[in-house]
């Protein structure tokens, strides 16, 4: 994958396209190169570069800023904040990645468990203070939510799901070529329903029938006292929106405590490191020393 592709090109627009062709344009080409539905051995790495032109064409600013400087951040140095901070370390790669359930149950899965929205992963930085005494974090993330136009659903008012007739309901469709090895007979998903044996007649257009949207969400998470690095907190549905109303993944928060100026933490108690003097030493004596208190 080349690293400089035109996110133009990449989602098929004119560069003056709306923000609603450009979102028109990213769920077509989702539900072509998901890789729920695709078998291009590449298409993890095509969606994600999908998702990447998504996310920047989709927001004004990153638009504003990879029009005229040819890259999201802008020059070097501007007010833009980098999305490594928010997610303390994380980076678009990652964050991009975690659309795939870190890889969790991989490639055959059942028609059913496909419809259900994947779990995504992010991390979150806090200091040792916030980890010892607990608190509340804004995570802001992009995910493919549920679409409020169709509750999900996937179908404009009063349209129905039935049958594909394509491939009788399967959802797979076989193919059979002939080689000087013989008959080779495969079967992929089928390209009218995408895999699902079922079409919309009438499919909701703001989602383009997949009952889901991407969008930028923000929320509060309760992070508890005491928490160490490597903990993780699932927060259940905020992953990826099912297809058409099934249940949506979780979102898997992984914790990481920022080092701390002048404490060590070993499990749950701290150490501090104090100078003293060579008289103190000898004698003894008595130095007032911070703790983390509530
Ligand atoms: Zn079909
Ligand atoms: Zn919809």
């Amino acid at each position: 994958m080349s690293e400089n592709r035109d996110y133009y090109e990449v989602l098929g627009v004119d560069r003056d396209a709306d923000a609603r062709t450009i979102k028109r344009a990213f769920l077509k080409k989702a539900r072509t190169v998901h890789p729920d539905v695709s078998d291009d051995p590449e298409a993890e790495a095509k969606f994600k570069e999908l998702n990447e032109a998504y996310s920047v064409l989709s927001d004004e600013q990153k638009r504003a800023n990879y029009d005229r400087y040819g890259t999201a951040d802008g020059p070097s140095g501007s007010g833009y904040v980098d999305i490594n901070d928010i997610f303390g370390g994380m980076g678009m790669d990652d964050l991009f990645s975690s659309f795939f359930g870190g890889g969790a149950g991989g490639g055959a899965r059942s028609r059913r468990e496909r419809r259900r929205g994947r779990d995504m992963a992010i991390s979150l930085s806090v200091t040792l203070e916030e980890a010892a005494l607990g608190c509340k974090k804004t995570i802001s993330y992009d995910r493919l939510a549920p679409c409020e136009d169709c509750n999900g659903t996937g179908r404009a008012e009063g349209a129905q799901e039935k049958q594909c007739g394509r491939c009788h309901g399967t959802g797979y469709v076989t193919t059979v070529q002939r080689s000087f090895l013989g008959q080779v007979q495969s079967s992929s998903p089928c390209p009218d329903c995408h895999g699902e044996g079922t079409v919309i007649d009438h499919p909701c257009e703001t989602c383009d029938g997949q009952g889901r949207t991407p969008s930028h969400e923000k929320i509060d998470i309760d992070i508890p006292a005491g928490v160490s690095t490597g903990r993780q907190l699932r927060v259940s549905g905020f992953g990826e929106a099912g297809l058409r109303g099934e249940p949506s993944g979780d979102l898997i928060v992984n914790v990481r405590v920022a080092d701390h100026e002048r404490f060590k933490r070993n499990g749950d108690d701290l150490y501090l490191l104090s100078d003293i003097s060579i008289a103190q030493a000898a004698l003894g004596c008595e130095i007032e020393v911070e703790g983390i208190m509530p």
